[in-house]
């Protein structure tokens, strides 16, 4: 499957933050969110090709049994069932970055990390061309996919929100689920990819969590490495 990066590092967002973990990346999406922070996984995938094999042995390298696998969106990869059922075999833990878009079918997973996409996310028709702001609107929420997720497996459900005004569609997507959603597993992280920007919107974020009982989750790894490729 192509592969965008295999790294080492701690994870930076939601319940396992700052637990050190392998994060294997997979090239290509089925989205295109305008602000994505993976330009290199969506609008232009880039990677190399690996088998189930070799990423194995990269992992393997890594003094931890937490992997997570991430994207793009890694469960549009053909490939990815076989991958998992590896990292089951070797007694990983795994997590699994989704948008919430591709239905599960079965496959080994301790922790569905769920990002649905909210309005905000749609790309306009300038920066993606009309068929993909139709298919990123499309796809991007789909209820039934995500009760699939949220009924079979440990789960977290996290929304970058941008404004206030985001959190009236966040409620609105829990509730479409169908499933009761304990609110400590709805975490809210700040739109940014700087320190300012987050920053800038963590203060109503705390407020939103203290009145809901929502989770405030951190981006750690922003705070400690910035933007970058491989952390
Ligand atoms: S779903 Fe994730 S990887 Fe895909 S475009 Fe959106 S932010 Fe980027």
């Amino acid at each position: 499957m192509l592969i965008s990066e295999i790294f080492y590092s701690v994870q930076g967002e939601g319940s396992l933050v700052g637990v050190p973990s392998v994060f294997v990346r997979t090239s290509g999406c089925n989205l295109r969110c305008t602000w994505c922070d993976t330009p290199y996984a969506s609008w232009k995938p880039e990677g190399t090709e690996m088998s189930v094999e070799e990423i194995l042995a990269a992992v393997n390298e890594h003094p931890t049994r937490f992997v997570v696998v991430t994207g793009g969106e890694p469960m549009i990869a053909k490939e990815m069932p076989r991958l998992l059922a590896a990292f089951r075999e070797q007694g990983k833990h795994i997590t699994i970055e989704t948008a919430g878009t591709v239905a599960p079918n079965g496959v080994p997973c301790d922790l569905a990390s769920i990002s649905p996409k909210l309005a905000h996310s749609t790309p306009s028709e300038e920066k993606g061309g009309k068929a993909w702001a139709e298919k990123h609107e499309r796809l991007r929420q789909q209820p039934e996919v995500l009760q699939a997720w949220c009924s079979a497996y440990d789960y977290q459900l996290k929304f970058v929100l941008a404004s206030e005004a985001d959190s009236a569609e966040a409620r609105a997507v829990i509730a479409s689920i169908g499933v009761p959603v304990p609110p400590e597993k709805v975490l809210l992280m700040p739109e940014g990819i700087t320190q300012e920007a987050l920053k800038a919107r963590q203060m109503w974020l705390v407020e939103l969590c203290k009145a809901t009982g929502w989770r405030y989750s951190p981006r750690l790894h922003i705070d400690l490495f910035g933007n970058k490729r491989g952390t």
